[in-house]
């Protein structure tokens, strides 16, 4: 009788389970999360390139009461600041009750996405058509960027010290820019090629005007004609080229998919989808336990280089200044209390990861890939191969998150971005681990990564708010 009764007890809850959150979650909750993919929307469609992410944040502290760091001589508990890297980075942060050599909360995200940019010396005129050369920026499939609207963002900086911002394509009223490809009554040679050289890096050449100067001295009336326009309405002339910093992203805005409108499409999702929760869970703060910081970075997709990508000391410069000035004054900064107080941080490197996609089931390991819509997902490592290029977060560290996760209610998914051997990926975890700092990445799963258009989920979107804001709330 008593062997009965323990065959029929009930198993334990103890294997992983990993919901769909639309079908878990409260009807409240997903009209919240509904709401905050509007206001994210909103945001990415004016914050397309790093430049304008970085404005449009300084833009959002200031409404809630941050200075620049630089106006600060000292620093104490609820006082908020920030400062910009170069125009294309950022962080913000809110000074904890906690002295800043106990460390620091850190939420960190990259606000550059792959595009096309200008080549030095872009502008060419062929048969009458007049072209931008353009130099791809990240990972790309080339051939996705052809035959699909297209608009410029950017700056030139001329001879005379003037900045000349320029966003074309956005409004409705405005003119798009345009890469031609092969019509498929000519293309059956084009097709049987490798898809790597459909369209080859050379052939990724912007339309940009057909219309020409009347004299009929000029060499290339086409080019000359674009070259006016460009200098009657933003004082450019073409050697100006080399000092600019043009960019040329799809010109679509946000829009829901689905009749249920469950996902986002966009460009930059990769890693503004990341970039705008993290910001977001900073501008929540008032008074927080530990001073929390929120690092919006440029250069990711490029390998986080130059002064204004996560390898730059400027990012290390304003943590020390934090502390430095918590102390009393930049004259009171110690380098071995700094160094105890990275060991002692602690920190998300919030990126998107892969989602699975059942089109693509092979590239997938499905026990160890992040679903759609499951929420947020916790990568314990990346890198290639045998780990290779990997900041693997401590298993400790770990466990504090997933803890303070479960105590918030919220679940989270687990895994790596795709099967072993057919390739990887790295994020700028590893770069921030060097300080001693604990750092774990955290993102949210997205379709077509690095595609002109990218796919979220909005249910994770609003949940990866919510992480991040417990973790930077909670953890120490
Ligand atoms: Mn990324
Ligand atoms: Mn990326």
């Amino acid at each position: 009788m008593a062997d009965k009764k323990k065959t029929e007890k009930k198993a334990k809850k103890i294997a992983a389970e990993y919901p769909n959150l639309y079908k878990e979650a409260s009807k409240t909750d997903i009209k919240t999360a509904f709401e905050f993919a509007e206001d994210y929307k909103a945001f990415l469609d004016i914050s397309k390139t790093e430049r304008e992410f970085v404005i449009n944040s300084v833009e959002a502290c200031k409404e809630l009461g941050f200075v620049d760091i630089d106006t600060k001589k000292t620093l104490k508990a609820g006082d908020k600041v920030y400062k910009t890297v170069k125009g294309k980075g950022f962080l913000c942060a809110v000074i904890g009750i906690e002295p800043c050599s106990n460390g620091f909360n850190i939420l960190g995200a990259h606000v550059d996405s792959p595009r096309l940019d200008l080549k030095p010396n872009p502008m060419y005129e062929d048969h009458e058509t007049v072209y931008f050369k353009t130099h791809y920026y990240g990972g790309i499939k080339k051939y996705q960027w052809t035959t699909i609207p297209l608009a410029l963002h950017g700056v030139f900086f001329t001879k005379d010290g003037k900045e000349h911002q320029i966003c074309i394509g956005e409004d409705p009223s405005d003119p798009v820019f345009y890469i031609t490809d092969l019509l498929p009554h000519l293309a059956s040679e084009q097709m049987g090629g490798k898809a790597t050289d459909i369209i080859k890096g050379e052939d990724l050449n912007v339309i940009i005007g057909g219309i020409p100067v009347k004299d009929k001295d000029e060499k290339h009336p086409y080019k000359q004609a674009i070259l006016e326009i460009l200098n009657s309405k933003y004082g450019v002339e073409e050697k100006d080229f080399v000092s600019s910093e043009i960019e040329i992203v799809p010109a679509d805005k946000a829009r829901d998919v689905g009749f249920d409108r469950a996902y986002i499409a966009a460009y930059g999702h990769d890693d503004k989808c990341c970039a705008y929760p993290a910001l977001m869970a900073l501008l929540a703060q008032e008074k927080p336990k530990r001073t929390c910081v929120t690092m919006l970075t440029d250069k990711e997709e490029i390998g986080s280089y130059s002064n204004s990508g996560a390898q730059s000391v400027i990012y290390e410069n304003f943590l020390m200044e934090l502390l430095a000035k918590n102390l009393g004054g930049i004259e009171k900064f110690n380098m071995l209390v700094y160094r105890k107080a990275m060991e002692a941080t602690k920190m998300l490197s919030t990126d998107v990861t892969s989602a699975y996609d059942p089109k693509f089931s092979s590239a997938f390991e499905a026990n160890n890939t992040a679903f759609m819509s499951r929420g947020v997902k916790i990568e314990k490592y990346t890198g290639a191969r045998g780990k290779s290029g990997s900041s693997e977060a401590n298993g400790d560290f770990v466990s504090q998150i997933t803890k303070i996760l479960a105590d918030n209610s919220i679940s989270w998914q687990t895994g790596e971005l795709g099967k072993i051997d057919i390739g990887g990926g790295g994020t700028i975890s590893a770069y921030m681990a060097k300080t001693g700092m604990d750092v774990l990445d955290m993102g949210i799963p997205v379709w077509s990564m690095h595609a002109p258009i990218e796919v979220i989920s909005k249910i994770d979107l609003y949940y990866l708010y919510l992480a991040y804001k417990a973790f930077i709330e909670n953890i120490r």
